[in-house]
């Protein structure tokens, strides 16, 4: 059909091509989320399994798209994913990969909904829409995922009030708005804390902080530091000390860290650092301060400046358990950096 005289239509199919180059961010946003959220009842302020859906149809599209997508972030009902500055997917035709995203992120949602709401079924396709915003510099990149972040915590605190003010305050919806007008967060705060009993700071970190997926390397429970150690070894001269490591199958391996003999002189990590594996890791970590964003700081990640989140287990309004609870999800090393290797 290529030669005839229909055609010449294609020629109004214009090129969309994303400049090269530069890192592209697709954000997408859930389309009438408001009355989607109201019609399958998710909890106010915040529903975690709802979260979670869009946590887990966003690490569909990160492992779909491995190699180009490399992080992403994740709150409320938007989720924005970014692409490697070489990325050649779709000859870097903006359409092409922007509806793709979408798509594979909306047959996620509905295709994992019975998981995380087996007792509530799907009352209405949900939809969502996507925008691709190519950003030149790495300055761009992390301004744009604290703006994000930023977003999540006034809405976060915004909401939290907002929903004790009517739940537990006994106020209309209307009256809540009133209440609220004009007011400072340290006044939302207040209001929380005086009238409700709430911490903020303690809230689930997956509420104040989003949700962070990227790939790294999979989390080691923290060792102690190199310098604990020494003191350790210097106090216990006779003692044959034996670091006990999972190897990656899972299995116990063992290694003598310290070969040490009569009058030798102590030389602990002789061993060869393990290379971690590489998984897809989600995260409910600060991602504004510089932090996140650096490389950690020796080669068995035993960084110093570890960062860690209260889990908002003890003093926050979610009952039960969760894997946003777990340890692993709630500290990392600096790992951002890797987001911008090409
Ligand atoms: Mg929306």
């Amino acid at each position: 059909m290529a030669g005839s005289r229909f055609a010449y239509v294609r020629n109004f199919e214009l090129p969309d091509p994303v400049l090269p180059d530069t890192h592209m961010v697709i954000r997408i946003d859930g389309k009438g989320f408001h009355k989607f959220s109201k019609a399958h009842e998710f909890i106010k302020p915040n529903d975690p399994d709802a979260l979670e859906l869009m946590n887990q149809a966003a690490r569909h599209v990160m492992k779909e798209l491995q190699g180009d997508v490399t992080m992403a972030f994740g709150e409320s009902d938007e989720y924005s994913f970014l692409l490697k500055k070489s990325c050649r997917l779709y000859s870097r035709r903006n359409h092409k990969i922007t509806t793709h995203v979408v798509s594979l992120f909306t047959s996620a949602y509905v295709f994992y909904w019975p998981q995380y709401f087996p007792e509530k079924p799907l009352l209405k396709p949900p939809t969502f829409d996507g925008r691709l915003v190519p950003y030149p510099t790495e300055k761009h990149v992390t301004d744009y995922f604290a703006w994000r972040q930023a977003d999540t915590h006034i809405n976060n605190m915004y909401n939290t009030v907002f929903w004790a003010l009517v739940q537990q305050g006994g106020q209309t919806e209307s009256e809540a708005t009133e209440t609220l007008k004009g007011t400072l967060s340290s006044e939302k705060q207040e209001i929380m804390f005086s009238r409700f009993a709430i911490n903020y700071d303690r809230l689930p970190a997956i509420f104040r902080r989003g949700t962070t997926l990227v790939w790294g390397p999979e989390y080691q429970a923290p060792a102690r530091s190199e310098d604990d150690t020494a003191a350790t070894l210097a106090s216990s001269s006779n003692a044959a000390h034996e670091t006990v490591e999972k190897d990656k199958d899972g299995q116990d391996g063992k290694h003598d860290s310290t070969k040490k003999g009569e009058g030798e002189a102590v030389k602990p990590f002789r061993t060869k650092p393990r290379k971690p594996k590489m998984v897809l890791r989600t995260l409910h970590v600060d991602i504004i301060g510089n932090r996140f964003w650096k490389e950690p700081k020796s080669s068995q990640g035993r960084s110093r400046e570890q960062l860690v989140e209260t889990s908002g287990k003890s003093g926050g309004n979610v009952q039960g358990d969760g894997p946003w609870f777990d340890e692993d999800r709630l500290q990392c090393d600096g790992m951002g950096l890797r987001v911008f290797l090409d």
